[in-house]
């Protein structure tokens, strides 16, 4: 067995760390399945972090540390911001191509990838991402007692995503500033997270236009009453509210020009494919909730399994991302700033109260 550790105590990173912190990156192959799997711990809070595991096809293992390592130290902004009692981890397990293994295949890599998990000794706690399911949580908490993200007949959270969908429809009607009764709403990619806030909207009243790259999708959009239309028409769409919940990416400056909204709020992680799209999108006077403050209502569940799930808590903390909201875009105005990077002070301000042992 390989192990590889890299740790930069202190040294002074390329771009701003969200406060003093570490970051530790450890590499495995596999004993049993041969398999390259990365974790990386940004910083501990209470000598914690948590992120989820991200089982995907890398082209080169240097490839799938870089993405390791940018994930966790988002997943520090993201948990900082809300408030959560943890620092940011994350883990990827690289697969050598875009086949999902299953069976006792899969069996394989989750029992190398527990025993990686465990060489933290609860420094890093790992929950459900891309490439990964309820199902491989299950397993593994048979394996390590650091897991999070447990099913809800077994005392856990149960599926992120309805959280996740939750708190984006807070974030929503944070954004637009009222109901969302008769608002038009364009939710492109219905998957768990973007079916989920379709089917809120539409609830609430929201009048929708849709699409998802699978047609399949088509009948939950005739369910809801939705308009639909392909992914490219998506982004220029007359609506009060664009709300990406597929990829990342999908703001570059092109899009950002295209877009016919006031609002763009949505679930997808790291929607603008680089940060400056984020002057173009307060240039044009469009209103953008930062992908890691609005999208946070699955950590937020996840992480309160660890003091003993309360299902009413965790809703009072996901409503809360309202005020976080209004928050920044108040800083934002007063700043003459965009919203990226005025949801990073607030989260590096939230981390420094943590440091000082004020915890949110
Ligand atoms: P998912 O895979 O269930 O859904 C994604 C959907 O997008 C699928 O239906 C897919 O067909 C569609 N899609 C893919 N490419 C598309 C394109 N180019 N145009 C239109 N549709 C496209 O994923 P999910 O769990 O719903 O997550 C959605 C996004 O939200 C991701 O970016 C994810 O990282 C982010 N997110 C999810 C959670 C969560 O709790 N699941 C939490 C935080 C952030």
């Amino acid at each position: 067995m390989s192990l590889l550790a890299s740790k930069r105590p202190g040294s002074a990173p390329e771009h701003p760390a969200p406060a003093p912190g570490h970051q530790e990156v450890r590499v495995r192959r596999g004993e049993r399945s041969g398999v390259t799997m990365a974790v990386a711990v940004d910083r501990t809070l209470a000598g914690r972090s948590l992120g989820g595991c991200r089982m995907w096809h890398y082209r080169t293992t240097a490839d799938a540390v870089r993405d390791v390592r940018g994930l966790a130290h988002s997943m520090s902004f993201k948990a900082a911001a809300a408030g959560l009692p943890v620092g940011g981890g994350k883990a990827v397990i690289a697969l050598e191509d875009a086949h999902k293994p299953s069976g006792s295949r899969r069996d394989q890599i989750l029992r190398d990838f527990a025993e990686l998990v465990e060489s933290f000794g609860g420094r890093y706690i790992t929950a459900q991402d891309v490439g990964t399911s309820l199902q491989d949580m299950i397993f593994l908490s048979e394996l390590t007692d650091h897991v999070a993200g447990h099913p809800i007949d077994r005392g856990g959270s149960g599926d992120p995503s309805a959280y996740t969908a939750h708190g984006v429809e807070v974030g929503i009607r944070a954004s637009v500033r009222g109901p969302l009764s008769g608002r038009h709403v364009v939710v492109a990619g219905l998957g768990h997270v973007g079916g989920e806030l379709a089917r809120r909207l539409h609830e609430a009243g929201a009048r929708l236009t849709v699409t998802d790259s699978d047609q399949s999708k088509r009948a939950l959009a005739a369910r809801l009453d939705a308009s639909w239309v392909e992914p490219e028409e998506a982004l220029s769409v007359e609506a009060d509210v664009f709300a990406p919940c597929a990829l990342g990416g999908i703001l570059d400056r092109a899009a950002a020009l295209s877009l016919q909204v006031p609002v763009v709020a949505g679930a997808a992680n790291t929607q603008l494919a680089d940060e400056s799209v984020a002057d173009t999108l307060r240039g044009r006077g469009i209103v953008w909730a930062p992908d890691f403050i609005i999208n946070a209502g699955g950590l937020i569940a996840v992480v309160d399994e660890l003091e003993g799930f309360d299902r009413s808590r965790v809703e009072r903390a996901i409503e809360g991302i309202a005020d976080t909201l209004a928050q920044i875009y108040a800083d934002a105005a007063r700043n003459r700033t965009n919203t990226l990077i005025a949801a990073k002070q607030l989260a590096r301000e939230r981390l420094i109260g943590d440091l000082n042992g004020n915890h949110a």
